[in-house]
């Protein structure tokens, strides 16, 4: 068998397994050692192995620079979020008291219901599947009214109508795209009508001749009002931040205040202003919390240990009011100042860029109008894919011809890195 120190004979390509071996260090499995290999001898070019190896390692999910100024960007993984686990068995669904089969909605769903003064909460993978599930599980068979103007489109496929017809309840529309009151509401109860579902219009704005029916108005309809919130600001008064809630935050319904108005459910995304995991909680009134637990679609769209784990800590945050802390609420909340003296020692180390004022924005769907004034470095020219090939890849984006990295969204720890990653050639 040829090893990797035998040189290649020129004439002849050299063999796969040679090859793959040869490309260890990498730190891919053989397996994909061999792939690359295989489609580096098959495209005539030996030499290109180790190329195409690292696009593949490159492919892997991996940490990197969020430089765009996108806090929750979808592309990135939203919020991010520091966890930990133990490698050991939890008590995920076993009740240590009892000493018998538990509920997994406890923990978490405990901690958020307790937050947002809903009588229950449960944890499912997503805002997306947390309204499924609600719809399947208090509207399958009847019908279910929504506003004209909230028959959006979240992103990613995801649009109410088709949500609607999935889960096997009936649009009802009501009002029109720009007016919706309540007496358009109460035209549509009748003994068919299973509920109200409010749509936040978390990424566009309707203004002009508008007008909606609040949550307050909708809770006097005799059927349940299930409000998806989609971005999951717990508190409108944002306790855990030591100057309350920035002015970016004005009209952003929050999950305590609108179930407070009247809501009988809220559904809302882990990952986006809730700073979490990925995962969508669905909570409010017991019986109609409860009623989605039991359907068959729970089972499915449950999350496991891992993502409930990182979700407490989340929700033990808020409630300790130590929220601010979370990589989300630091990043959004950071001072100007802070991010242009470390946008100047980061321009002075490296004797590259300048320091700009830029804007940031809530992105992940949230917030389509506010910007959040910033601070970035400018690069001549478009850099961004050098920028991203750099070892620990860091995300920019293009600005009227320049690259511009925004430091709101980078960890101060992550400044040298950026800063590896600009002087590289
Ligand atoms: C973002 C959003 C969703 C989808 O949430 P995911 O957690 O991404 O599935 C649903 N509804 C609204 C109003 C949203 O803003």
């Amino acid at each position: 068998m040829t090893t990797t120190s035998d040189p290649t004979p020129a004439d002849r390509p050299p063999s796969v397994d040679a090859l793959a071996r040869s490309l260890a260090d990498t730190g891919l499995p053989h397996p994909l050692l061999v792939d690359a290999a295989r489609e580096a001898i098959a495209a005539g070019a030996p030499e290109s192995a180790r190329g195409v190896a690292d696009g593949i390692a490159g492919a892997l999910l991996r940490p990197v620079v969020n430089a765009t100024g996108v806090l929750l960007h979808t592309n990135l993984g939203r919020a991010p979020l520091a966890t930990t686990t133990t490698g050991r068995a939890t008590n995920l669904e076993f009740d240590l008291a009892l000493g018998e089969r538990g509920s997994r909605t406890v923990h978490a769903g405990g901690l958020l219901a307790r937050s947002i003064g809903a009588e229950e909460a449960i944890v499912v993978n997503n805002c997306a599947a947390a309204v499924l599930l609600a719809l399947a599980a208090l509207a399958r068979g009847r019908a279910a009214a929504v506003s004209r103007g909230e028959l959006v489109e979240i992103g990613g496929g995801f649009r109410v109508p088709d949500v609607m017809d999935q889960s096997g309840a009936r649009l009802v529309e009501v009002g029109t795209t720009n007016r919706t009151r309540i007496a358009d509401y109460e035209a549509v109860v009748d003994d068919d009508l299973a509920l109200v579902l409010k749509v936040h219009r978390s990424n566009y704005t309707i203004s002009g001749f508008t007008e909606e029916t609040a949550v307050r108005d909708l809770a006097q309809l005799p059927v349940p009002v299930v409000v998806d919130l989609g971005s999951g600001l717990l508190d409108a008064a944002c306790p855990w931040l030591e100057g309350g809630p920035p002015a970016w935050l004005q009209d952003e319904p929050a999950a305590k205040q609108t179930l407070a108005e009247g809501a009988d459910l809220v559904l809302f995304s882990g990952d986006k202003l809730l700073g979490g995991p990925q995962a969508g909680i669905i909570a409010g009134r017991a019986d109609l919390v409860r009623a989605c637990a039991k359907h068959p679609l729970y089972r499915a769209f449950r999350p496991g240990g891992l993502v409930l784990s990182a979700l407490q800590d989340v929700a033990t945050a808020y409630l300790a009011r130590t929220a601010g802390q979370l990589p989300f609420w630091r990043m959004a909340t950071a001072d100007a100042v802070a991010l242009r003296s470390r946008a100047e020692a980061i321009v002075a180390d490296t004797g590259t860029g300048v320091v700009i004022d830029c804007a940031s924005v809530p992105g992940g769907g949230t917030l389509p109008s506010v910007e959040i004034p910033s601070v970035g470095i400018a690069l001549d020219g478009d850099r961004v894919a050098s920028l991203r090939s750099h070892r620990t890849p860091v995300i920019a984006r293009v600005v009227e011809g320049r690259t511009v990295l925004d430091l709101r969204t980078v960890e101060p720890a992550d400044d040298p890195l950026v800063a590896a990653a600009i002087t590289s050639p």
